[in-house]
């Protein structure tokens, strides 16, 4: 795990305390609040806060003074319900703060989700680690043949041990070269702001990231899916641990409507009709391109 002895002496006194409060307390997350839970070789992913629980949504969604169930359905049943029919408001009376430690060329993808708040470690004012991330021997993959986003088997032999050089040897380079041009034993010192400018996209970084569960879900969909770059899936399946546990009903929701359903076009759904009528479709009589038809039989295969 990569916490210092002081960092993680920190965690164990958070989580040592405790409080008497009014607000709605989710036990499922007070189980995970502070703890680093390790993700990739130095990254990790811990809970720092979080408003709210599947009560609050059903709260929301009927507007009620109280917490009780007010109306017919029951609470899962009513946030299976907002979940189908993307009534998502309610969701967003949820919110989640996480501390993130991760490589900046994983940060890149992530910052791309512009609903969340964010405030990242600061290399103009901190020093940065000498931390990098370095794939294990398997996920060290060649390029993908069919996907040009995407990879394919692991690098093998010669060319996967030259591949892991380069990619230790360059990071100790560059991070060697960072050190010597910030030190100020006899120089003036490089500027933390410039000199960081020749380390490596493997660097890791660290933000507080804070976001609705509205939001959270629609990051995890995407970044959860198995299209998503392996690097950026892990830490989305890390959250989705937490947040089932913290809300487990909207889980529950999510993962049946968003991440195991699918979404049909209205020429799929016609193809899927007929299909069900007894009539043998193919990509020629289907009116869909060879795409959206490989994409379709994926999913009622
Ligand atoms: C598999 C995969 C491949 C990708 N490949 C690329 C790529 O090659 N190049 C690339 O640049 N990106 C790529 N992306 C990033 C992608 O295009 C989105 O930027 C990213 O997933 C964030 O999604 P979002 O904008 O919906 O999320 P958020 O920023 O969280 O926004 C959520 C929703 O809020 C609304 N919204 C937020 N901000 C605005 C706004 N300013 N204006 C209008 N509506 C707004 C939109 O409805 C949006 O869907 C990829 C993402 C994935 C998952």
């Amino acid at each position: 795990m990569p916490l210092t002895p002081e960092q993680q002496a920190e965690i164990d006194a958070l989580r040592a305390q405790s409080r008497p409060t009014l607000r709605a307390v989710a036990e499922g997350m007070e189980a995970h609040l502070y703890t680093a839970y390790p993700v990739l070789d130095h990254g990790f992913v811990r809970v720092i806060d979080y408003m709210g629980d599947d009560a609050a949504i059903t709260q929301a969604a009927r507007v009620s003074y109280g917490r009780g169930t007010k109306a017919v359905s029951n609470d899962e049943g009513l946030i299976r319900y907002l979940m189908r029919h993307w009534h998502s408001t309610p969701f967003e009376m949820c919110e989640l703060k996480l501390h993130v430690k991760l490589p900046v060329f994983v940060a890149r993808q992530w910052i791309r989700h512009r609903t969340a708040n964010v405030n990242e470690y600061s290399a103009r004012y901190s020093i940065l680690d000498r931390e990098f991330y370095i794939p294990r021997p398997e996920d060290l993959a060649a390029q993908s043949t069919v996907n040009n986003q995407g990879r394919g088997e692991a690098l093998s032999g010669e060319e996967a041990a030259r591949v892991l050089e380069y990619l230790k040897g360059d990071a100790a380079r560059t991070y060697d070269h960072y050190e010597e041009m910030i030190g100020q034993e006899g120089q003036q010192g490089l500027a933390r702001e410039l000199a960081r400018m020749n380390l490596p996209a493997n660097i890791y970084t660290q933000w507080y990231w804070k976001v609705d569960l509205h939001n959270l879900f629609h990051f995890l969909r995407l970044r959860a899916d198995a299209h998503a770059q392996y690097e950026i899936r892990v830490y989305a399946e890390e959250i989705c641990r937490l947040v089932k546990d913290w809300v487990p009903y909207a889980y529950g929701a999510f993962e049946d409507y968003r991440l195991g359903g699918a979404t049909l076009s209205g020429k799929a759904l016609d193809c899927l009709r007929r299909m069900l009528k007894g009539e043998e479709v193919t990509q020629e009589t289907s009116g869909m391109s060879k795409g959206e038809w490989r994409e379709f039989q994926g999913v009622v295969d």
